[in-house]
């Protein structure tokens, strides 16, 4: 898409096409000022072309196989039904998904946006005033020489991230996934390496496990999301194990090899690791890379112009911002991936908004981290805001931490659905409630009223005392905070 007056000079010129630049061109235009989007991808980026739209359509898929043939109804309360199901199907029914967001969500949003203009392309800075726009070769994704200089009074960095690829001996002779073939692949494997043990790992292990697939997931730390509540990550472990996917942690890996290219024999990827100390070799017919992303800063003259990047951290390459996004030249932003992790959408578009109007009202709206939601969608689903239990100790409070399992909430019995817990971090003087982490269905939908709860510094009595409504699954936030004052499990039902 190209939509350009060829205006030379830009009040924000904003490098990208996500969430963080799309965000940022509508807070532009609805202050009235000039903006240039370059759109260095497909329009729209990384969430609804190649992460979360596609990737929770494809998770659904896999959670509707699963329910329609298991549930504890009793046996015969339902028929069975057809096992079968169309893999290619469920692809062609992401990808129209797919088209229709994009679609709807930004072609037609990007053209009512009468003061942006938006060339195709790969920006880098010339200087702090300057980007020149390289054509992009969509065939080969290479950039071709030349290209056309525009002039802005500020600039919004926003280019995202790409998968890490970790050296692993071999690696560069193997064809591996990313999420990218993951979401579509010639055809389903009928064997799968995921290696990491966090989100994308998580659900893509999960997916392809539902659809058939013998999955086995490898993750380097003792256990997987090793930076959330042990007791989840426990419980989580079990629901995947349950599942059919096979999870070995404490993996280093060592080496890893394809055989059976360009026709000769089947294809067959051998990875061999360190497991605990012990020898171990795992094989499937693919392998997928979850090993993490990282920020798109390379080759955007950013030395050139002095703007500072993380060096030396699980951040690396991030661009540092303060929380008004803004990098340490007075003119540029960033926002988005491309200033490390967390990497989420919705924070993404967040951090756009806020760059645009500090940019372009010299406002100091700020962006605050602390309370930001995240969620995993396996299923059942893991959500969570505020502090862990760890995280509260080494900041110094008196933690006092609930857990409760889902079969202590109504709803869940009556829904048939027990699978999950739920953990309450507060501080033990104030009673304030520092963080909530939620294992459960639906996670990502419960997990709102805790953001709220977190972000606004309430009580465990605030909480308590506010009626929710019976039977549902968002009464175990109330129920946790109400197990610290008593027995829930001699209760009845909505006291
Ligand atoms: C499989 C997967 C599932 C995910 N699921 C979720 C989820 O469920 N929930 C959630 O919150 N987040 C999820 N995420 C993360 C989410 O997609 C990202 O956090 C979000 O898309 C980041 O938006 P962004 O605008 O920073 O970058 P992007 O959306 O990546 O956009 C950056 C764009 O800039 C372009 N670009 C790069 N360099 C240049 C340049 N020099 N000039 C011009 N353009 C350039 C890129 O090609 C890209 O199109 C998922 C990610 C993946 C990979």
């Amino acid at each position: 898409m190209s939509k350009v007056k060829q205006r030379r000079r830009y009040d924000l010129i904003i490098l990208g096409n996500g969430a963080a630049a799309f965000a940022a061109a509508i807070k532009a235009d609805e202050l009235g000022k000039s903006a240039l989007m370059i759109q260095g991808g497909t329009i729209g980026g990384t969430c609804v072309n190649v992460g979360c739209v596609p990737s929770k359509r494809m998770l659904v898929a896999g959670e509707v196989i699963k329910n329609t043939f298991e549930h504890d109804l009793g046996r015969g309360a339902i028929a069975r039904h057809n096992e079968k199901f169309d893999f290619s199907k469920i692809l062609r029914s992401k990808d129209q998904i797919v088209r229709a967001f994009r679609k709807e969500k930004y072609e037609r949003v990007l053209r009512g946006l009468s003061n942006v203009d938006v060339i195709r392309g790969f920006a880098e800075f010339v200087s702090r005033n300057e980007v020149r726009v390289r054509s992009l070769d969509d065939a080969s994704g290479s950039r071709n020489k030349g290209g056309k200089v525009f002039r802005g009074k500020n600039f919004l960095v926003a280019t995202g991230s790409s998968p890490t690829i970790p050296p692993f001996p071999g690696i560069e002779k193997v064809r591996y996934w990313t999420n990218v073939e993951a979401l579509s692949p010639l055809r389903k494997p009928e064997s799968l390496i995921v290696i990491g043990g966090r989100a994308l790992g998580l659900e893509f292990a999960q997916m392809y496990a539902r659809f058939g697939t013998n999955v086995t997931l490898l993750q380097r730390s003792k256990t997987i999301i090793p930076d959330e509540e042990p007791e989840i990550a426990e419980a989580l472990t079990k629901y995947l194990r349950q599942d059919g996917v096979r999870i070995v942690t404490g993996v280093t890996i060592k080496g890893i090899r394809e055989e059976g290219r360009r026709g000769k024999g089947a294809r067959r990827i051998t990875v061999e690791a360190d497991a605990r100390g012990k020898y171990a070799k795992f094989e499937a017919v693919a392998l997928l890379l979850a090993t993490g992303r990282s920020p798109n800063s390379l080759g955007l003259g950013l030395e050139k112009i002095g703007v500072k990047t993380q060096k030396n951290s699980t951040n690396a390459g991030a661009i540092i911002v303060n929380d008004e996004m803004r990098t340490n030249v007075p003119n540029i932003f960033a926002a988005g991936d491309v200033t490390g992790e967390p990497m989420l959408e919705g924070l993404a578009a967040r951090e756009g908004t806020i760059a645009a109007e500090n940019a372009l009202t010299r406002g100091h709206q700020k962006v605050d981290v602390d309370f930001v939601p995240r969620a995993i969608f396996t299923d059942p689903q893991f959500a969570t805001v505020g502090l862990t239990d760890a995280e509260a100790v080494r900041k110094g409070y008196e933690c006092s931490c609930k857990i409760l399992g889902f079969d202590q909430i109504s709803k869940a019995r009556v829904i048939g659905d027990t699978r999950g817990v739920i953990k309450m971090v507060a501080d033990e003087r104030t009673h304030r409630i520092l963080g909530i982490h939620i294992l459960s269905r639906n996670a990502a939908e419960l997990i709102h009223e805790a953001s709220l709860i977190v972000k606004n510094k309430y009580t465990l009595e605030d909480v308590v005392n506010t009626i929710h409504v019976f039977p549902t699954l968002s009464e175990s936030i109330k129920i946790v905070a109400q197990s610290y004052f008593r027995d829930v499990g001699a209760t009845s039902c909505c006291i």
